[in-house]
């Protein structure tokens, strides 16, 4: 099977030869995996907006909805300066795997926008926001695609959209979105569950190769939702937090680091920068640095050929999507012994798992306790995590490969099911 020409770039090509070794580990009929692997729909935007200073900017925006065969789609969107419709389809492809490995009703789903949110001021950002969603409108809807937040968004985007949404609508229709703040319609517990999630798996991975939490180390590349929450919970764990870094600076003390004085920073000026003069480190270097565990949580593609056979970590936890290449997998298979992989569409499912709980909640308009939320997010967490240990074993197979094979495996099944229209 060829990976289309519709959608080019490295990442979807991550996304298809990681399929490619899944079908043929599964025995999948060749002419079956374009209907599986290949994106539904793509819509392509151009969102206008003006600047602050009065001229017109255009940024161009995107939605790839995976598949429509167990649901409507999810997905997060993503504001970041290099977003194209190949990296945006690569992504609705995890989504797939992932909502479907941890057993939930949905297609994959993202989208996108092409823009550095760095460089736009708080109107600029409301403005983008609302165009966005003002473009997406025919294309999205409770039963048909859902959004939640990804890099470069956050709540306040949520509610933006589910705001723009509403209106076109005449009445609110908070289940538009999730990720939404508290206040407008969101859930106790999501803007945490992604985080949080990678920490409960890290702690499953270090029961089972017999570390404890005093005493271990842990290494954060990302400072956003991801990367702080899994830090401040690992910190409360007892894990020292020896290494942390965003896209502004990279900072290691393997003595540690004090996790609250950068919450206050980064609530304050937004960016790691500017946190300490001293332990500076050049940020590649940061992940090659000995630890327990080691948290990529910030984009894709960071572990390749080059730097993987110098990890020093026991645990990988992927709090990211696709931060690893398939070359440098072929290397981690080697390394079983060595490094515990816990693969993306399983560590960062959190966040979805908790999304689709704000769906539910937002449909029935039925709110639930913290503890409810956060039970229910270890239990899926843990089905899934034994599921794919199982699977791993069973077959002889890496961490990741035995994810994609439940995920891919599920999606093929219901598409069997439900056959071929017309
Ligand atoms: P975010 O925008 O809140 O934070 C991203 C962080 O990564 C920022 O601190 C940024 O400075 C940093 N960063 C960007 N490029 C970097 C680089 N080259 N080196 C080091 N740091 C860099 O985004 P987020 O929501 O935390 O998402 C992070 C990752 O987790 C993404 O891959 C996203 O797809 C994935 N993810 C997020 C969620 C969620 O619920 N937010 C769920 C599942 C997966």
């Amino acid at each position: 099977m060829q990976s289309s020409s519709a959608y080019g770039g490295e990442v979807f090509d991550m996304a298809f030869r990681q399929f490619e070794a899944v079908a043929n580990h599964l025995d999948i009929p060749t002419d079956e995996r374009q209907r599986i692997f290949l994106p539904k729909r793509a819509v392509v935007v151009s969102c206008p907006i003006h600047r602050d200073d009065g001229s017109t900017a255009v940024f161009q925006g995107y939605r790839v909805q995976h598949h429509l065969t167990l649901g409507p789609t999810k997905g997060g969107t993503r504001f970041a300066a290099n977003v194209d419709v190949g990296e945006v389809a690569a992504l609705a492809v995890w989504m797939s795997w992932k909502c479907a490995l941890a057993g939930l009703p949905y297609g994959g789903a993202k989208g996108g926008v092409t823009v550095d949110p760095h460089t736009l001021s708080p109107r600029e950002m409301e403005a983008l926001s609302r165009r966005y969603m003002q473009e997406m409108i025919p294309f999205v809807g409770p039963h048909i695609d859902v959004m939640a937040p990804d890099m470069g968004t956050n709540e306040q985007v949520m509610a933006w959209f589910m705001d723009t949404y509403s209106m076109y609508q005449g009445k609110t229709v908070s289940e538009i979105v999730t990720g939404k703040p508290v206040e407008t319609g969101g859930t106790l517990g999501r803007r945490e569950a992604t985080g949080r999630g990678v920490a409960y798996l890290v702690g499953q991975a270090m029961k089972k190769i017999n570390l404890s939490h005093s005493g271990a180390t842990a290494i954060i590349q990302g400072y956003g939702n991801v990367g702080s929450i899994a830090a401040l919970t690992l910190a409360s764990q007892g894990v020292r937090i020896i290494g942390v870094s965003d896209h502004t600076a990279a900072f290691y003390d393997p003595k540690g680091l004090d996790v609250g004085a950068l919450e206050r920073h980064v609530r304050e000026r937004r960016v790691l920068r500017g946190f300490s003069n001293e332990m500076t480190i050049d940020p590649a270097d940061l992940l090659l640095q000995k630890c327990d565990v080691l948290v990529p949580a910030a984009t894709e593609r960071v572990i390749g050929s080059e730097n993987v056979s110098k990890l020093q970590c026991r645990i990988l936890a992927e709090g990211a999507n696709g931060p690893t290449t398939p070359e440098a997998d072929e290397i981690l298979d080697q390394r079983r012994d060595e490094i515990f992989v816990i693969p993306d569409i399983l560590c960062n499912a959190g966040g979805v798992i908790v999304s689709y709980f704000e769906w539910v909640q937002g449909l029935q308009q039925f709110f639930w306790s913290e503890r409810e939320v956060m039970d229910r997010l270890y239990q899926a967490l843990q089905r899934s995590y034994d599921q794919v240990l199982g699977r791993a074993k069973r077959d002889n197979i890496s961490h990741r490969n035995a994810a994609l094979a439940i995920g891919v495996e599920t999606v093929m099944r219901a598409k069997a099911t439900r056959g071929l229209f017309p």
